[in-house]
């Protein structure tokens, strides 16, 4: 019998994570589906008002269960902070971000903000104390001001306008034919990378969640736009706790802290020039980052 359970608990715990996948995509579904006239948006109350402390304690994960990412990973985000994530491709910054977002389950041990245990908050209460500019940012098929709505429900237009001026994008929206109103999309204009992303600013300044995830952009930007962007972020990570994964120079080495990462592991910490002054990843990933920006 032995041969026979062990296969199938390991299709069981795919079952599960299967479900779980399940699960977000028909809320994803559901939502995308509802007419957009009629979009009902879930009202906004920040669960966490601020941030004392963000931990992750003796998190073990994987996808499935034969490929570990985390084994036993703990990690204490400090208050008010920006914290950046290097490290190689494939490290785990992004799961990282998924599993603090609840949108997976650790397998086990906790996430707790400000001592309290992320599973014992809805998934609506811990997403309303994030905001998330993700790599690729998504815009539906509506109006600018719609698609900035999202972020915060009955929100006046005055402060659509002041987070768009933060955000470096109002100049933008104001030269458009219908300004705010100017449809996006297959039947409206095209907004540019650098554009897109600040919208997704516009939309976290909008929000203002006590938790910042921020994954930054690989593509490379103009140096206007770069400009541009940095001033959005400066706005927007004002009193914020901020953890981003990092790909700009100039984004890890103005962190408060830079976490190392490396097969699930943290290889390395400390500030830019902790860092640099010692042998190992970080030394190396800067100087890969700096020979790329001079081609
Ligand atoms: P990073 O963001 O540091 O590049 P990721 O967190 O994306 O790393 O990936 C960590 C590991 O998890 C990689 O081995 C990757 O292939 C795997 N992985 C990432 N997302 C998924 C997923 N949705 N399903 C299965 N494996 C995944
Ligand atoms: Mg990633």
């Amino acid at each position: 019998v032995g041969y026979l359970v062990s296969p199938l608990t390991g299709i069981a715990g795919q079952w599960a994570g299967f479900q779980r996948s399940v699960t977000a995509i028909e809320r994803l579904i559901n939502l995308l589906e509802r007419p957009a006239a009629s979009l009902e948006l879930p009202s906004y109350t920040p669960m966490v008002q601020e941030i004392h402390s963000i931990k992750f304690s003796n998190i073990s994960f994987g996808y499935d269960e034969n490929k570990k990412i985390f084994d036993k990973f703990s990690l204490d985000i400090p208050e008010g902070k920006v914290v950046a994530f290097v490290g190689p491709s494939g490290a785990g910054k992004t799961t990282l971000f998924n599993l603090l977002q609840g949108f997976y389950q650790p397998q086990s041990g906790n996430i707790l903000i400000n001592g309290q245990h992320t599973d014992n908050l809805t998934l609506g209460e811990l997403r309303s104390a994030i905001a998330h500019v993700p790599q690729e940012t998504f815009l539906f098929g509506g109006t600018i001001k719609e698609n900035l709505m999202i972020a915060r429900p009955n929100v006046s237009q005055a402060d659509i306008v002041t987070a768009c001026r933060q955000a470096q994008i109002h100049d933008f929206i104001a030269s458009l034919p219908a300004g705010y109103d100017t449809a996006i999309g297959e039947r409206g204009i095209k907004l540019s990378g650098g554009q897109k992303q600040r919208m997704a600013i516009a939309r976290a300044i909008l929000k203002d969640a006590p938790i910042l995830l921020l994954d930054e952009a690989t593509s490379a930007l103009d140096s206007e736009t770069e400009y541009h962007v940095k001033t959005a972020l400066d706005h927007l990570m004002k009193n914020k706790t901020t953890l981003v994964i990092a790909h700009r120079l100039s984004t890890i080495q103005d962190a408060d802290l830079i976490i190392v990462m490396k097969e699930g592991r943290i290889d390395q910490f400390g500030n830019h020039y902790e860092l640099i002054n010692q042998t190992g990843l970080y030394k190396k990933l800067h100087y890969n980052i700096l020979a790329k920006k001079e081609k």
